[in-house]
């Protein structure tokens, strides 16, 4: 038996990245998996690639920091599947900058997909998950939501911001038969990483146990525990995975 089979998940941020990883690696585990991103040629190319596989992956072009664009998408999903069983709350962006030049503009994009987004997927699906008497949420936080970072005050406050979120939402909603848990990834290789200057890559990695960067298909594997059965009693967790770069 797969481990999602018969599922109905949400990726949302799911055409690049780990997020891509996830919604792969949720529909080779039997799930019907909605991805919910903004990029169209992306995700129609990532449906093409799914359909080819035998895959059970459709994409909806989605701004998860609109409200009402979220909740008419969570809509369609119940609509179009009959239900829905796990979100994962994995979309996100960066727009760093030392606090003296962080623009109130460059604060209120980060603030407004990486929280506002996630709050809004939350509130958007949780009807349909009370109703079911089942739900599994998984939010993306970060390392750097633990530590802090340089040049990243705007996405820290929203990586620790989602930590508090996924705790409160736990104690709320464990008695529903909803658990909540967040994955604190540390640098893992994908688009966002790639920006960075090498020499700050190297730095990195000598910083990580394990000797290297991370992969997104290793964060899928994390999402993945917690959407599943198997996690039934893990509610409110921070799990990292990092190499070991925090210990
Ligand atoms: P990525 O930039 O490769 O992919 C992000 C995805 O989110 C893209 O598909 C993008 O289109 C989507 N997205 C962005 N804004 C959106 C919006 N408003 N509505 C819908 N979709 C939107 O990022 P990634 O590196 O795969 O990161 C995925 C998540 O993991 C993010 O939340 C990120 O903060 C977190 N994370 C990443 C790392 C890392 O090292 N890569 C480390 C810690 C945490």
């Amino acid at each position: 038996m797969k481990r999602l089979e018969n599922r109905v998940a949400i990726v949302t941020g799911g055409t690049a990245g780990i997020g891509e990883a996830t919604a792969l690696r949720f529909a080779r585990e039997g799930a019907q998996v909605v991805v919910w991103a903004r990029n169209e040629a992306r995700g129609k190319e990532m449906e093409k690639k799914a359909a080819a596989e035998g895959l059970a992956i459709t994409f909806d072009k989605v701004d998860t920091s609109d409200f009402e664009a979220v909740t008419a998408a969570a809509k369609r999903v119940a609509d179009k599947f009959g239900k829905i069983d796990i979100l994962i709350n994995n979309a996100g962006i960066t727009n760093a900058s030392t606090l003296k030049k962080l623009t109130v503009e460059q604060w209120q994009t980060v603030i407004g997909v990486n929280l506002s987004g996630t709050y809004y997927c939350c509130k958007a699906v949780l009807n349909y998950m009370l109703e079911a008497g089942y739900g599994r949420i998984v939010n993306a936080s970060s390392v750097v939501g633990l530590y802090g970072n340089f040049c990243q005050t705007n996405y820290v406050a929203t990586k620790a911001g989602l930590i508090g979120m996924t705790k409160t939402m736990a104690r709320e909603l464990g008695l529903k038969g909803i658990t909540v848990n967040a994955v604190a990834p540390g640098f893992i290789e994908t688009e966002m990483v790639a920006k960075m200057p090498e020499n700050v890559l190297d730095g990195m990695r000598a910083k990580v146990p394990v000797g290297r960067l991370g992969r997104p298909e290793e964060i899928a594997a994390a999402y993945l525990y917690l959407a599943s059965d198997e996690a039934a009693y893990v509610n409110g967790a921070v799990l990292s995975v990092d190499g070991g770069m925090t210990v």
